[in-house]
């Protein structure tokens, strides 16, 4: 009898014991963003701007966490938090997009699930009120990864995904931007540096950023990782940047990381930056921040780009790089752990 009760009360501790190393394993999450790398700068910034710049960071935190803290998933998670993003005219996504040299709004957004390996994307749309509901309809509902212009609409809407008037991404700060960037001529404004010999943009160049991005962590171990942009203000001829580009501005892989990137476009497709961090941790074995601080801090400015990413791995660890004067930023941990920051 007491034999028997000994093997009982030792497969109760041997059950405690796993349910709490599982747990220990699984049960914490992480979800970090991003609204876009620049030239911002804390004496450019009004007290007042500041706080709805931080309100509009908390209020995606918040979303994003809400699905993680209730066991959602990490793809879940990335889309909620996008979505409050593109909702919020402060950010160069969603209703705050920029315009084009023709003064239209063109938005690309991407998503990828680390789990599976499955992406979707759209880029160019100009009537879905959420370009990462369409990337996400695109990852989920098709055969493909990558969808643009008029055949990414209508697949969006076929989709359900809620259509807009075009005029619905007009906002005024935006529409100054583009008079100003006008007025520079993107051509001209590219210089070359007297030194390096290499294409530089100008210093006042931040008007053309905002581009937001989340990457998560969820309680399953599952990363995944979503950026959503009207792109860059001025741009021409179907010009399509590295948002929406799978390995270039985002990536995730559980194996890895989760990326999302923001910056001149054009030097993230260059470098493939997402897809290379990981890369670099799982073929070099560098950590997260070895890769990210290289690429970020090094590679890029070595051709003549800049701008940030944010970066989370299979641990938890995350990053948040940028070698700008600011990027819109935050996070939070399932332990508790967050902040919202903006300059550097
Ligand atoms: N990477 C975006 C693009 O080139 C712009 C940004 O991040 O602000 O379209």
């Amino acid at each position: 009898m007491k034999k028997y009760f000994l093997f009982i009360l030792f497969n109760f501790f041997a059950i405690a014991l796993i349910a709490q190393s599982n747990n220990s394993k699984q049960g914490k999450y992480v979800l970090v963003i991003h609204g876009g790398a620049g030239t911002i700068l804390k004496s450019n910034m009004t007290p007042e701007k500041e706080k709805l710049y931080k309100q509009g960071l908390q209020n995606a935190l918040n979303a994003g966490s809400d699905i993680l803290k209730k066991g959602g998933t990490a793809i879940d998670a990335v889309e909620a938090t996008i979505k409050v993003l593109e909702d919020d005219s402060l950010f160069n996504a969603g209703k705050g997009a920029v315009f084009t040299n023709e003064g239209k709004n063109e938005l690309d957004a991407s998503i990828m699930d680390g789990k599976t390996l499955k992406a979707g994307a759209v880029a160019g749309v100009t009537n879905i009120k959420n370009p990462i509901t369409a990337a996400r309809a695109v990852m989920d509902k098709s055969e493909h990864v990558m969808m643009a212009y008029k055949g990414a609409e209508q697949f969006a809407a076929m989709n359900g995904c809620e259509t807009v008037d075009p005029s619905y991404f007009f906002t005024t700060q935006r529409w100054l931007d583009l008079q100003e960037a006008k007025k520079e001529d993107s051509l001209k404004a590219l210089h070359k540096d007297s030194t390096t010999g290499l294409l530089k943009q100008p210093d006042n160049h931040d008007y053309k950023y905002g581009t937001v991005g989340a990457v998560a962590l969820d309680m399953n171990g599952n990363l995944a990782a979503a950026t959503s942009t009207g792109g860059m203000t001025d741009k021409r001829y179907g010009r399509i940047g590295d948002s929406p580009i799978i390995g270039a501005g985002t990536y995730a892989d559980n194996n890895t990381c989760a990326i999302s990137c923001t910056g001149w476009g054009e030097f993230y497709i260059r470098l493939v930056m997402a897809k290379t961090i990981s890369d670099r941790m799982q073929f070099a074995h560098e950590s997260l921040k070895q890769a990210a601080d290289d690429m970020i801090m090094k590679k890029l400015p070595a051709l003549g780009g800049d701008g940030g990413m944010i970066g989370v791995n299979k641990d938890g660890n995350f990053v948040m790089t940028f070698d700008t004067d600011g990027m819109y930023r935050g996070y939070v941990k399932s332990d508790g752990e967050k902040g919202i920051e903006i300059y550097k």
